[in-house]
């Protein structure tokens, strides 16, 4: 259990995703507001709130957090309201937001991991759908700001977590698994360092065994796992150290800042007025609806992991990292093809090689090929990481790769008994060694014929005659 001097920390996540669509929640405005798209050009007449102007909810969007819901294994709410969130700013014209009073999708929860490694489950409260804001932009001229509306009416998904989580790593295994669930699901890509996902950390503690909360803060917007953690753990602190000199804390919204490593009161806890937006029904959602998106959905991580353990033989930490992003999952599936001798090579592969080359251009069935190759001793390892090499500077398959540069393995066993009985004669001293008893010198022995067949000699093998002769 994650304690500070007797002190529990109480951790709940409100995780907000940018929902992945063609177009906006309210509008048929485009939702692609992309750096170099044009300021204000994607703005319908309703976004701009001119008089008149009518919304339509977008079915699309409602799918998506469906989807998302689903995987979450939350309930899905057949009938959800849409409310008015009021608030002056120039980056909303209408003057308020649209957000929902009653949700989209209720309760549900998600399973992650402890410090410790156990499995615990976090409960989600609910997630609601609402309106991004337009963006400021201050930068253009040295007296004048603009705004660019594009982004504003974008949907975004509100998923609020239960006070569940106990610890900093907690906190990010929760949101990892967020992540990788909005990736598999479609409805968000979830990347925190474009701002698509962001996370309002609410922390507050307790004295162990205390069954009752203390008072929370919320730091608002934060887009980086390792800066969640840190956070948390300073927030926290600071709390304690309130409590213990008998001081308040006071609920309040703070940020934190990296350069310090700090986090600051920004403002008062502030509710917003929300009441029922009179120009939306209420959003009915059927079971027959639900049930055909739960049809759709493909396989969710945990499930992927739990069947990569279970069917692959891969370690557990092995196949949390290949359950990160779907194309990575299945480009791993595509490399095993199916064949139960790939399996744990493809993996160590991607692990330790092909992951500090995310841009990489290798085929699925290339990595296969390889690991084949070096299994049935057509290469041997370290040749396997030169021909590696050249398949990322794009040379071509491994088979053309080994072919056009001769680096099969000898299987000429008279050719390879030839050069071992060349190194032998040559290094008196380390073979009288070696029946002095210095066995180990036998590594330096076999790397000499290694060098002299310019690697393509399978080491195994010359370690066995090598010994036979020397016995
Ligand atoms: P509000 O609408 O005022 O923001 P919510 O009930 O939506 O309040 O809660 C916001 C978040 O704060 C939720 O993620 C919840 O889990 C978390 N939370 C509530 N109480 C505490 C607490 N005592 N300590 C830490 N987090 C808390
Ligand atoms: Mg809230």
């Amino acid at each position: 259990m994650y304690e500070i001097n007797g002190w529990e920390v109480v951790i709940g996540i409100e995780t907000h995703m940018e929902v992945l669509s063609q177009s906006k929640l309210f509008s048929g405005a485009s939702a692609d507001y992309k750096p170099g798209t044009r300021p204000n050009s994607q703005v319908s007449f309703f976004d701009a709130a001119l008089p008149g102007t009518l919304p339509t909810p977008n079915w699309f969007c409602v799918q998506q957090a469906i989807r998302m819901g689903l995987g979450i294994n939350a309930k899905i709410n057949n009938e959800s309201i849409f409310a008015r969130k009021l608030y002056f700013y120039p980056d909303n014209p209408s003057g308020y937001q649209i957000s929902q009073t009653i949700p989209l999708v209720g309760e549900g929860y998600l399973d992650i991991h402890d410090d410790h490694g156990n499995m615990k489950r976090v409960g989600i409260q609910q997630i609601h759908i609402e309106q991004d804001a337009g963006k400021l932009l201050h930068d253009k001229n040295p007296i004048k700001s603009f705004v660019d509306l594009n982004r504003l009416g974008v949907e975004l998904m509100e998923i609020v977590s239960k006070p569940d989580i106990r610890s900093p790593a907690e906190a990010a295994n929760y949101l990892r698994e967020l992540q990788a669930i909005a990736r598999t699901v479609g409805a968000s890509n979830g990347n925190m360092e474009e701002g698509s996902m962001r996370a309002d950390i609410n922390v507050s503690v307790r004295k162990i065994g205390s069954s009752s909360f203390g008072t929370r803060c919320e730091i608002k917007n934060m887009t980086s796992f390792k800066f969640i953690q840190a956070a948390i753990e300073y927030e926290a602190r600071r709390q304690i150290k309130a409590y213990e000199s008998g001081e308040e804390v006071i609920q309040e919204t703070r940020r934190y800042s990296s350069a310090t490593g700090e986090t600051s009161s920004l403002r008062p806890k502030e509710s917003a007025p929300l009441f029922p937006d009179p120009d939306l029904l209420p959003l009915i959602v059927t079971d027959e609806q639900i049930q055909a998106i739960r049809a759709s959905l493909p396989e969710l991580p945990s499930a992927r992991k739990a069947r990569f353990i279970k069917e692959y033989g891969l370690r557990e930490s092995d196949s949390a990292l290949l359950i990160e992003k779907p194309e990575i999952s299945n480009w791993f599936e595509e490399a095993v093809a199916g064949k139960s001798s790939r399996t744990k090579p493809v993996a160590n592969w991607m692990i330790s090689e092909l992951f500090a080359h995310p841009d990489h251009n290798i085929k699925p069935a290339d990595l296969g090929e390889l690991v084949d190759m070096i299994a049935d001793n057509t290469i041997n390892g370290k040749i396997a990481k030169d021909v590696f090499a050249r398949m990322l500077a794009g040379e071509g398959t491994p088979l053309e790769i080994v072919e056009k540069h001769n680096l099969k393995q000898t299987t000429d066993m008279g050719a390879i008994e030839a050069i071992i009985d060349e190194v032998i004669a040559a290094n008196p001293d380390q073979v009288a060694q070696y029946k002095a008893g210095k066995t180990g010198v036998i590594g330096w022995l076999v790397g000499q014929v290694m060098k002299q067949s310019g690697g393509r000699t399978n080491p195994g093998i010359v370690n066995q005659t090598m010994a036979k002769k020397l016995a």
